[in-house]
């Protein structure tokens, strides 16, 4: 388990991944007490369940049901002071030497019995907008379980094996694949050393580029072999130390450079693409529209179809590869 740093993020850098609006919400405070009734109630009733003789048990079990709105519902950063305290008051040693003790705390926090109940889990999962992994954005965060159940996978940014009491709190759920949910397990990153999606954006952190030559000689090959292209993910604009650390941590925790190494056939057809998709077709596209409005598209609409993916930095994680093609289709000039 790592020391974890203080630090101060402001409080407007929180991204808030429900879109509150258009679910009914008519702002984050009204989201979070919906979500604090449909979680909170069995957690509490768990925790004023269990009656342990010993007075170190029954001290955390004190502090946890009075701080459970917090603890529940706070903000990355608020969760990762509640580690400072534990660490201080020795909490968090005390679950670690104390297997059975963490292990009951597990099931009170039940993070399996959210994840499979449609109204807990379920409905976090459909109303966030988000249907790639936010880690890798490559593969969906909804899986079918052995039953042929669907359910959505969360990753805990603060891994529930180290902070059981953490298991089902709303920011420290990130919507990913089982891909990066495996591989993040191993690790245990404090929010200086890790893209937190609730905090930073992935998208602004990289981009995706190609070595211009490699284009050149896939392009005057007929478009022969896209395993040529030399791919690269890099970080996006100045370099400083955090970022650069957080970025390189993210591309080596998830195996970011293997997965796209994987999907140079997609850089390659998006460049074909910018070959045939011309100014002149898209404004016939948009012509249709002119003579009749039933068959009206927008630009934005237009370049998605043309692509084959969302284009916008807002939308992609909506649709797995979003960002690799908006940055590629961006080069190869499909959008501008
Ligand atoms: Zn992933």
């Amino acid at each position: 388990m790592k020391i974890f740093e203080k630090r101060k993020i402001p409080i407007r850098m929180y991204r808030i991944l429900i879109p509150h609006k258009t679910h009914g919400y008519a702002n984050a405070a009204e989201f979070v007490d919906e979500y604090k009734r449909r979680v909170k109630g069995d957690v509490v009733d768990g925790l004023n369940r269990y009656h342990p003789t010993n007075a170190k048990r029954r001290s955390i079990l004190t502090t946890l049901i009075t701080n459970i709105d917090e603890l529940l519902t706070g903000h990355p950063v608020v969760l990762e002071k509640w580690i400072t305290k534990f660490q201080k008051n020795g909490t968090l040693k005390y679950i670690q030497a104390n297997p059975d003790f963490r292990q009951r705390l597990e099931k009170i926090f039940n993070y399996k019995g959210f994840r499979q109940s449609k109204l807990k889990g379920g409905w976090l999962g459909r109303i966030m907008p988000v249907k790639a992994c936010l880690y890798c954005n490559s593969q969906f965060t909804l899986n079918l379980k052995k039953a042929g159940r669907p359910a959505y996978t969360f990753d805990h940014f603060f891994a529930k094996k180290d902070y059981p009491f953490f298991s089902v709190s709303l920011y420290n759920l990130i919507p990913a694949c089982g891909h990066c949910n495996q591989s993040k397990s191993k690790k245990d990153f404090p929010l200086a050393e890790l893209i937190n999606p609730h905090i930073d954006s992935y998208d602004s952190f990289g981009i995706f580029e190609t070595d211009k030559k490699s284009i050149i000689k896939f392009v005057t090959s007929k478009y022969s072999d896209p395993n040529h292209i030399q791919l690269r993910l890099k970080l996006k604009g100045k370099k400083d130390v955090l970022k650069s650390q957080k970025f390189e941590n993210q591309l080596k925790s998830f195996h970011l450079e293997d997965i796209y190494e994987n999907h140079k056939e997609i850089v390659g057809d998006i460049y074909i693409r910018a070959k045939i998709y011309t100014t002149k077709f898209k404004a016939y596209l948009k012509s249709l529209g002119a003579n009749n409005p039933a068959n009206f598209l927008d630009e934005e609409h237009i370049n998605r179809v043309l692509a084959g993916n969302y284009l916008l930095s807002r939308d992609i994680n909506k649709r797995p590869l979003a960002k690799l093609y908006k940055d590629i289709s961006k080069e190869a000039g499909l959008i501008k």
